[in-house]
């Protein structure tokens, strides 16, 4: 049984949730890096394989997405994302598998590799992929988008909102920190004192903070912000934390009172560099000295900016002598074999450019 239902049986009937990914995901202690940067304790939480076809964050959040998808009998899904949104594809990959048709709107972004891949592997999966320029016309498409389906389909598709960061798609995470702390009880690996995790639509970590409060562990999360201030800043954290606990309060009424400001939290603002999915050095650095010590990948638009974080706190002593957590969010399953032979012209037009042109120079 999922550890968020142990721990609140009273959700079994409240919320659904069709079990997609294969958890509990591994604890590695990472001995080799933490020698490198004068840790004591260092441990990475290896979201990496939460699914057998495609893993990272997204899967947690879509197991309860779509399973409010299937109760409320929806035929489609339709969600939006930037051109090489790993939420967007883990959607289609996912959406497909339980029978649904999917759409994605995809917004413009900086050229890297894995938007190509990402591409590929959405349109293998009969994802339905559009392209707008920038967010400010992405409105009336939308609305045509869903008229379109209306006047095809007679019915609405479901929405997930970006990144799967609705309080369903949070409850994913709540249940993650129910998972670490049976894996902390099982002597897998000390109460971590901090969590560094990457804060994109934010459900990751907002999820995480409230578990851990609901959990009753004193761990930290230090959120590396990696997207504008439009999608992550503290009072929209607030804003999404307390309405979640609520939420959940109202349909368990055994889950614990929770303040509604966030006290387990601290925000890192300076690892974001100029704009989203634009690579750094310093993430750069972070996901090479992953790779060298510990053979495990990272990637630039992330989970290298939240580890060079890490990195930095590291270099100034402050998190040395504590349990420290890396939640990697990052799929680490190659699905390299089942795009090599797609022709990325069989892709809509407007996505041609992320295959004629050259990646950003971070990431050549
Ligand atoms: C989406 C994503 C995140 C951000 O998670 P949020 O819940 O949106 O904050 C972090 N890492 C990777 C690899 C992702 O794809």
């Amino acid at each position: 049984m999922l550890p968020l239902f142990e721990a609140f049986p009273r959700l079994i009937d409240r919320v659904s949730h069709v079990p997609i990914g294969g958890f509990p995901t591994p604890v590695i202690p990472l001995r080799r890096l933490g020698d490198i940067l004068g840790m004591d304790g260092l441990y990475l939480k290896h979201d990496g394989s939460s699914g057998e076809v495609y893993g990272g964050n997204k899967v947690r959040k879509l197991e309860f997405i779509l399973g409010d998808a299937l109760r409320k009998r929806k035929k489609s899904v339709l969600t939006f994302g930037y051109a090489g949104s790993n939420h967007a594809l883990a959607t289609s990959i996912y959406a497909e598998k339980l029978g649904f048709k999917s759409t994605s709107i995809l917004l413009e972004q900086p050229n890297a590799r894995y938007v190509g891949k990402n591409l590929l592997m959405g349109h293998a999966h009969h994802a339905r992929l559009r392209h707008f320029r920038s967010s400010a016309s992405a409105c009336l498409p939308v609305m045509l988008t869903l008229a379109s389906h209306l006047i095809r389909q007679g019915r609405l598709p479901y929405i997930v909102p970006p990144g799967g960061s609705s309080r369903i798609g949070v409850l994913g995470y709540v249940n993650a920190a129910f998972e670490l702390r049976n894996q902390v009880e099982a002597g897998l690996l000390p109460k971590p004192d901090r969590i560094f995790v990457a804060l994109g639509t934010m459900g990751t970590a907002v999820g995480l903070a409230l578990g851990l409060k609901a959990a009753g562990m004193s761990t930290t999360v230090d959120c590396v912000r990696v997207t504008d201030r439009t999608y992550a800043d503290e009072k929209k954290f607030t804003r999404l934390f307390a309405g979640t606990a609520e939420w959940i309060a109202r349909m368990d009424p055994s889950f614990p009172p929770i303040e509604p400001e966030p006290t387990n939290t601290r925000f890192h603002h300076d690892f974001f560099g100029e704009q989203y999915a634009q690579f750094t050095e310093q993430g750069m650095n972070a996901v090479r000295l992953l790779k060298e010590s510990e053979g495990i990948d990272l990637e630039g638009t992330y989970t290298g900016k939240a580890m060079a974080a890490l990195i930095d706190r590291a270099a100034s002593g402050d998190p040395n002598h504590s349990v420290v957590l890396f939640w990697n969010t990052y799929n680490a399953v190659d699905f390299s074999r089942h795009i090599d032979s797609y022709d990325y012209r069989r892709l809509p037009k407007k996505f041609h450019a992320y295959f004629e042109s050259d990646a950003q120079p971070l990431d050549r």
